[in-house]
């Protein structure tokens, strides 16, 4: 029973082969073959030895030999190259196996994603002060240090990726309003294999002194988002929707957890000296979970604690800040696009 069956199918596997093979292609001219699929063709007549590359793949032959050597390493048995009329003629089975060949060495490589756009989002701002604390007889605002470290960012980043968009919320002391930064999150044009990271950045206040250090939040991965635009339902259908959803989330929540490990980390070599990391977290902060895109939002620090506010206050720490912000952000590209 078992071998019937397995006769059956061998004969059949056979069937479909020869067919295939039968119907995909019928001898060329050496000319003609390296035309037809953009290679450059050779043919010594001494030697009776000839050559095809394109773009680095080579593959040898020799008139009447029943072979051709792919890429000088490989021989693989095939119909013999023959003279027609003065032209050298490829049989059918050598242009099939050639053809196949260049395309299959040559095919372009999958596209991976790439970060199209860079989002930072500098905290509050203009009416909105964010957290407010008195530091050595100053006041500190949260809306003040959360620009100064995102334009240090942003520069840095500007300078290294010059063909990336890099875009802040605000740029002064203004006021975008929440639904403001996330629209401008998800209005970024982009590409099919595109996508924008998004980074929040904040200062922490507690009405105990005594609390101090760096936090990274990302998305909860349990909050359901809608990633999907309704675009896309329109052309998929909106029963796939859903689906395609979770598919995405899934990947954007992986993509937030592991940017927030890497801005996490170069906080820790940054400021961990005098900064405890109070860990990455998960909450579904408004900008965040409505942001459809890998997003953080990183809590620099407390301006309410003594020392801690002290160090917030001047620009070299705010600097340190902006350059560990910036070196995760750079880590995370390098991990995404590769
Ligand atoms: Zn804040």
């Amino acid at each position: 029973m078992r071998t019937k069956a397995l006769r059956v199918v061998l004969l059949l596997t056979l069937l479909l082969s020869w067919s295939v093979r039968a119907s995909a292609s019928e001898a060329l001219s050496l000319a003609e073959f390296g035309k037809k699929h953009q290679v450059l063709v050779s043919f010594d007549p001494l030697t009776a030895c000839g050559q095809m590359e394109q773009r680095g793949v080579f593959v040898s032959f020799a008139a009447g030999k029943p072979y051709m050597i792919l890429d000088w390493r490989t021989l693989r048995k095939v119909e013999a190259p023959y003279w027609d009329q003065g032209a050298l003629m490829l049989p059918a089975g050598f242009v099939d196996e050639a053809g196949k060949y260049f395309s299959e060495r040559n095919a372009p490589k999958k596209e991976a994603y790439s970060v199209a756009t860079i989002l930072i989002d500098p905290g509050h701002g203009g009416k909105d002060s964010g957290a407010i604390a008195t530091v050595d007889g100053a006041q500190l605002m949260e809306k003040t240090l959360t620009l100064e470290v995102s334009r240090r960012v942003a520069d840095l980043l500007r300078s290294r990726y010059p063909e990336r968009k890099i875009i802040t919320t605000r740029d002064d002391d203004s006021f975008p309003s929440l639904e403001d930064r996330v629209a401008m999150a998800n209005s970024a044009g982009l590409g099919m294999k595109e996508t924008v990271i998004y980074v929040s950045i904040h200062a922490n206040a507690s009405f105990n002194k005594n609390a101090k250090g760096y936090e990274v939040w990302y998305l909860n991965p349990e909050y359901r988002r809608t990633v999907v635009d309704a675009e896309t339902v329109k052309e998929k259908g909106s029963d796939i929707a859903p689906i395609l959803n979770a598919m995405l989330e899934e990947e954007f929540t992986t993509e937030s957890i592991i940017l927030a490990r890497k801005v996490y980390d170069r906080l820790g070599l940054s400021i961990g000296a005098s900064s405890p990391g109070r860990g990455i977290r998960a909450e579904e902060w408004f900008v965040v979970r409505n942001a459809k895109m890998p997003s953080i939002l990183i809590e620099m620090g407390f301006i309410t604690h003594p020392e801690e506010g002290r160090l917030l206050a001047t620009s070299s720490y705010l600097r340190k800040i902006g350059d560990a912000i910036y070196n995760g952000i750079v880590d995370f590209i390098e991990h995404f696009e590769n």
